[in-house]
């Protein structure tokens, strides 16, 4: 099943992945990174794709598409 990961270290909770995704299966996290961002995380994962429109938009390159 494709999956993505979200470096946190990167991750600058933008939201740009948000409505990039197609299928609705990101969102932000509910706790804080140690950078002090909320990060962007699958809150839908089984309709994940793989599709990698994601990991396009991302401007901190924090999103890997594995398929
Ligand atoms: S790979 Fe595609 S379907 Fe999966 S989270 Fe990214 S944009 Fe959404
Ligand atoms: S686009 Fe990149 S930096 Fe912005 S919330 Fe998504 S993963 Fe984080």
């Amino acid at each position: 099943m494709p999956k993505i990961d979200v470096d946190v270290t990167r991750c600058k909770g933008c939201e740009l992945c948000i409505p990039a995704c197609p299928h609705d299966v990101i969102g932000l996290s509910k706790t804080f990174s140690a950078n002090g961002y909320y990060p962007a995380t699958m809150v839908k994962s089984e309709a994940c794709t793989g599709c990698k429109l994601c990991a396009f938009v991302c401007p901190d390159v924090a999103i890997t598409v594995y398929k």
